[in-house]
């Protein structure tokens, strides 16, 4: 298995945003600089792993700071041999050359994760599986082909640990804490942009690497903008707020959801899809449980959703032929759950070969339920988007909500 790290991002210029490793070299290695790059050879009697680093550099490190260098890394990382990163391009083909097959990730920039495989990794892992193929002849053995290393690592990661488990308590605790600091700011006239200011600062003073994700800050029509993440209208009298936040910490990542009434009172419209997304986010979580599909938790979130949505008179029929047809998707384009961990969208199947994954012990899922009701919707209930998010982690006596801190009930967050 190759993992690369992360590459390095430049926001403008030569100027670099702060790195961030990538996450599942990270799992395997805990070694956060930038540069490096993982051989696993489980096929192998020695140097099962290898472990290329960014070699010591006085110049270099002035500007960016201590670098761990080949020496000091196999130890603290735990590996059977670090090696410098200048010796990759004529070492990888050896190490791969006993290999039935080789995991790694091509498709650099395309999105999703290991953006670390550049054309220049990708090229380098061709050419090395060229030259084993050829031995292959003479030697009897050589990689056949590649795999997507998320077939071995995925299910790994989806089962978190109990040091995992601790560290997304702590982002989940210190996420709690910075949404409770951004929506003491929330009043007419205040801009969404303070609340973000208030939460993300918040995150940083408890302990947090920074925002997991941007912070979305939505208010009035913006909340009905899943992704939105500009946070700069003012918000007004009578219009609810919509804000989603997560800490990151030691890597790991919390994600929650509050709508609050930005004058503390909520209309009669508001209130009436506040209590339909709140019934489904509790049945949700309540669904949550070892032995439960995850696709009963959207499942029952949804039936919560649909069952109001009719009760109100914006859908007609029956719940059944409704969510047969899609129609909720107009109101609820999104699905209720995923998982949570080094990746906010965290990696792991929701389903395969048409099972849904069944929840264990360890998993961690958010449940996030929602209601949006676009500017130009016919109904009374246009402009207004409602969601409300928590992150549950499934334990053997059932799920523990570790963002319960933060209120939900309707009368609550009325003020
Ligand atoms: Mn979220
Ligand atoms: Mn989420």
């Amino acid at each position: 298995m190759v993992v690369p790290g992360a590459p390095i991002v430049h926001r403008t210029g030569d100027t670099e945003i702060r790195y961030r490793p990538d996450s599942d070299l990270w799992y395997l290695t805990g070694f956060a600089e930038p540069g490096a790059l993982l051989v696993l050879r489980g096929f192998a009697d020695e140097d099962r792993s290898v472990l290329f680093v960014r070699p010591r550099d006085e110049a270099a490190e002035r500007w960016t700071g201590p670098r761990l260098g080949p020496d000091a890394a196999a130890g603290l990382v735990g590996v059977d041999r670090a090696r410098s990163s200048e010796e990759l391009r004529d070492a990888l083909p050896g190490l791969l050359a006993g290999a039935d097959r080789v995991h790694y990730r091509f498709g650099a920039n395309l999105g999703g994760a290991n953006l670390g495989a550049t054309p220049d990794l990708n090229e380098l892992v061709v050419r090395s599986l060229a030259t084993a193929r050829a031995k292959r002849r003479t030697e009897g053995k050589g990689p056949r082909g590649t795999v997507d290393p998320g077939e071995i690592l995925d299910p790994l990661r989806l089962r978190k640990d109990e040091d995992e488990i601790r560290a997304i308590r702590e982002a989940a605790a210190i996420t709690v804490e910075g949404m409770r600091e951004g929506l003491r700011h929330v009043k007419p006239g205040a801009g969404e942009w303070e609340i973000e200011a208030a939460i993300e600062s918040s995150f940083r003073r408890g302990g947090a690497d920074g925002a997991a994700f941007p912070t979305i800050v939505g208010s009035g029509p913006n909340a009905c903008t899943l992704h939105y993440v500009e946070n700069s209208r003012r918000m007004e009298a009578g219009e609810l707020l919509l804000v989603d936040a997560g800490a990151e910490r030691r890597m790991y990542s919390g994600d929650a959801t509050r709508t609050v009434p930005v004058s503390g009172a909520f209309s009669a419209e508001q209130a009436a899809l506040y209590e339909i997304v709140e019934s489904a986010r509790r049945v949700g979580v309540a669904t949550a449980a070892p032995g439960t599909a995850i696709a009963a938790v959207h499942q029952a979130a949804l039936g919560a959703l649909v069952d109001g949505l009719i009760e109100i008179g914006v859908l007609r029929g029956t719940a059944e032929a409704l969510v047969e047809r899609g129609e909720h998707k107009r109101y609820f384009p999104h699905q209720t759950s995923h998982w949570l961990g080094l990746d906010t969208h965290d990696v792991g199947d929701y389903n395969r070969d048409g099972v849904s994954q069944i929840l264990e012990p360890g998993m961690v899922l958010t449940v996030e339920p929602g209601l949006y009701f676009p500017t130009d919707d016919g109904s009374r209930f246009r402009g207004i988007g409602i969601r409300i998010e928590d992150d549950v982690l499934v334990t053997a006596g059932g799920r523990e909500v570790l963002t319960a801190a933060l209120p939900t009930a309707l009368h609550e967050l009325a003020r």
